[in-house]
């Protein structure tokens, strides 16, 4: 988009860009039935993994411990790659809120904002989430922290603050209503207020399990406050790749296809620790949730899977491999995130866009053909 037009006219045209799958001429795209024609041109699947705080050195890390080499996670092994630059409207680093809100609805705003045209007009920005979900198709977030959290948050709400957990809960459970809704619960969200508006909820990894996935429209998995670290062990509640699995066999019983965002929320929480043990199994389970996605994928033509990353958390870089199994030694730079490029990773339908430098921004608008 040009740069040089007014802040609206950008997040308009932006937003009306975003709407509408494949379309180049994208002048006359108010029409409804132009609209609804596009959405056939996206991919019918769309399942994006966002590893928070995961940047490069955290991807590399985890290789060197799962495998002994750096490489070697399976979304790296993915055909199509590049890199994403994560800087936000007012900070070049950015917080989970702006990243989501980026790759949810191709814009930029302020730290802390959750999907609303802040600086701007302060209009609720329309979310790929959103888009699919108003073409009949099921929807779902996934996360290892609260629900109401801020990467999730981009996409099924929006506030001025990451931190009004309230309005998002509200917003999740009587605006987009996604199919599945699972994570850590409390901060704005219950158990009560999700069965009053339709939920099956469910509270452990036994309750979850237990689903009859073929047969559900709408779960609300409320794990806790969070999901325990992978390292000290997750207890009786679900493993991310669980969770993953769960969601996809719900959301593919719709025929008209449907968008699911998994997050590996607690890599970010780890790394402002510098919590190296805690950074690399929470990264091999996220890359475990690729897998099973990717299991789950394979042989189809219709479904995009893309890898990436909000931020980097740490300033982490590793100075020396000490093999498989071992953890490698590494130094840090900040106890905050950083600016580092993260990794973007693609396979099927549309992969092929995703190479290369290109802007968090830029991912909606590849995934959805442009
Ligand atoms: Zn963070």
């Amino acid at each position: 988009m040009r740069k040089s037009v007014t802040s609206f006219i950008v997040i308009v045209s932006v937003a009306i860009y975003l709407f509408g799958c494949n379309n180049q001429s994208s002048a006359d795209i108010s029409s409804k039935i132009e609209i609804d024609s596009s959405i056939n041109s996206c991919p019918k699947n769309v399942i994006l993994f966002i590893g928070d705080g995961m940047g490069p050195e955290q991807v590399k890390a985890a290789g060197l411990y799962a495998n002994g080499i750096s490489g070697s996670l399976s979304f790296e092994q993915f055909p199509y790659s590049g890199t994403a630059t994560t800087h936000s409207a007012n900070n070049k680093v950015t917080d989970s809120a702006a990243a989501a809100t980026a790759m949810a609805a191709g814009i930029k705003v302020k730290n802390g904002v959750i999907s609303m045209a802040i600086p701007g007009d302060k209009k609720e920005l329309p979310t790929i989430l959103e888009y699919y979900k108003a073409h009949d198709r099921s929807v779902g977030l996934v996360t290892t922290v609260y629900v109401t959290h801020a990467t999730p948050a981009g996409f099924g709400a929006h506030a001025s603050s990451r931190n009004k957990t309230t309005e998002i809960g509200r917003d999740y459970l009587n605006g987009s209503q996604p199919n599945v809704l699972m994570g850590g619960g409390g901060h704005g969200i219950s158990v009560k207020r999700a069965q009053a508006v339709g939920y099956t909820v469910v509270t452990d990894r036994t309750e979850m399990q237990a689903v009859d996935t073929e047969n559900i429209t709408m779960l609300s998995g409320q794990f806790e406050g969070e999901i325990p670290y992978e390292y000290d062990g997750v207890g009786d509640m679900p493993h991310l790749s669980e969770m993953t699995s769960t969601a996809l066999n719900i959301l593919d019983n719709d025929t008209d296809g449907f968008f699911l965002m998994v997050e590996g929320g607690k890599i970010d929480w780890a790394g402002h620790k510098h919590d190296l043990e805690n950074i690399i199994y929470e990264t091999i389970e996220f890359d475990r949730s690729v897998s099973t996605a990717f299991q789950w994928a394979k042989g189809r033509k219709d479904t995009l899977i893309v890898v990436t990353a909000d931020h980097e958390t740490g300033g982490l870089s590793v100075v020396e491999s000490k093999g498989k199994g071992k953890f490698p030694k590494v130094k840090w730079s900040t106890g905050g995130h950083t600016p580092v490029p993260v990794g973007v990773y693609a396979w099927g339908l549309g992969a092929e866009s995703f190479t290369g430098e290109m802007d968090n921004t830029d991912i909606p608008k590849k995934i959805m053909g442009h």
